[in-house]
């Protein structure tokens, strides 16, 4: 979001609670949508060098791996490709760019704990891991502070997370020589995998996702390897085998949460504190970064043309530009989610239904969420 407003020359302070950026053993999706957002702020060389373009996905059935649907894609004849990648080495990219702008300042290790807003601003009483606070006043405040959002619930809208019943383990294993790189999805009854390689080709990530009876709070927990090898136990030799080569598994309890309002006043929300998506169509990152896109050019257009007083209606316009396109990502994540996880003998339906439809017809479906672009 610093980013995108920055290159408009709006001044931005990035204020993020944790004493770090960077998230290890996790991978990200970076579809084309997205990532035209990052090629047009001049990201396309920073991420060819820790990214993997994709090749295509191949959907797969649990317990023997026979392919159900390859959906091949064609990076070389892409603008903007299909991308795999870190976590970490998306933050780092990012974080990089973003400490190159002069207009940018980065406040770590404070959170966000109050806000009051008025005709010319909002101000925030940022607190220290430590209890001391300071605080900050800006033209606009902009909530990107994931599915447990403070600025959501300050802002009004303390509807809580609800457990979905899910849970995700992650973990990085050493790249395979398996060819042309692909994402390959697993889909098995109350569960699945996902795996892709990252790091420029020297690793895979790794994600499964299976049903959980106990939700935990909070981003991550460590996972035992002894009991993933149980979750796999029925699974094709080659997931097995990468389950087994995987190392670092971090357990993630999925939660849904209701979409919030996008904008009030001068406050807005982003990204998961706004629309937290299940990531069973790996778009939340994804549509975070056209959030991102889409405000700052409103704001942009507003800071022009009125000054400070444009800012609240560009948040609202925002927030109405948003709706509709967010709504139909979480509808359709969930959906995915629902069929991903069917049992014997719905399995047999949804399998011939994917063999129908084949790659070029998946590829069709998705065409309005990866052919995207801001106005
Ligand atoms: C298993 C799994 C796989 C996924 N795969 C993909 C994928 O392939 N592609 C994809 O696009 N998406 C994927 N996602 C979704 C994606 O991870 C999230 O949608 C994305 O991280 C949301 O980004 P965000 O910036 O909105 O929130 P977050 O990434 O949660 O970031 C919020 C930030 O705000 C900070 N913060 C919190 N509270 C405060 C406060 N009070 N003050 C200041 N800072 C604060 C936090 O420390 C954090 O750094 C996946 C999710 C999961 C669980």
């Amino acid at each position: 979001m610093a980013l995108s407003l920055a290159r408009r020359g709006i001044a931005a302070t990035v204020i993020e609670k944790r004493t770090g950026f960077g998230e290890l053993g996790a991978g990200l999706q970076i579809s084309p949508n997205s990532g035209r957002v990052l090629d047009g702020l001049d990201l396309t060389l920073p991420l060819k060098r820790v990214a993997v373009s994709s090749h295509g996905l191949v959907i797969r059935r649990w317990n023997d791996g026979r392919a159900l649907l390859e959906m091949p894609s064609h990076p070389e004849r892409l603008t903007t490709p299909y991308r795999a990648l870190k976590r970490n080495d998306l933050h780092t990219v990012l974080l990089d760019a973003a400490r190159a702008m002069p207009n940018i300042r980065l406040v770590i290790g404070r959170g966000v704990d109050e806000i009051t807003q008025d005709e010319t601003g909002v101000s925030t009483t940022l607190t220290g891991q430590n209890g001391q606070w300071e605080s900050f006043h800006g033209l606009g405040l902009i909530g990107a502070d994931g599915l447990w959002s403070r600025v959501r619930d300050l802002s009004g809208d303390a509807s809580p997370p609800v457990f979905t019943g899910f849970e995700a383990w992650r973990a990085l294993a050493p790249a395979r020589a398996t060819g042309t790189p692909r994402v390959n999805l697993h889909l098995g009854p109350g569960r699945h995998a996902v795996h892709y390689p990252v790091a420029a080709g020297h690793q895979t990530n790794l994600v499964i996702v299976r049903r959980a009876s106990e939700a935990r709070e909070g981003w991550t927990r460590e996972g035992d390897a002894a009991v993933l090898a149980q979750h796999v136990a029925g699974a094709s030799p080659d997931l097995r085998a990468l389950s087994a080569a995987a190392s670092g598994w971090q357990v993630w309890s999925l939660f849904d949460r209701k979409p919030a309002a996008m904008a009030r006043g001068r406050i807005a929300l982003l990204g998961d504190a706004a629309h937290p998506v299940l990531p069973f169509l790996a778009q939340g990152a994804s549509l975070a970064i056209e959030d991102a896109a889409v405000l700052a050019r409103l704001l942009a257009q507003a800071l022009e043309a009125e000054g400070a007083r444009g800012v609240p209606a560009a948040m609202a316009a925002y927030a109405t530009t948003r709706a509709a396109r967010v709504a139909r990502v979480q509808e359709a994540s969930r959906s995915n989610g629902r069929t991903f996880h069917l049992g014997w003998p719905l399995s047999i339906g949804r399998d011939l239904a994917l063999r129908r439809l084949g790659g070029d017809g998946l590829s069709r479906r998705y065409g309005w969420l990866y052919q995207w672009r801001d106005a």
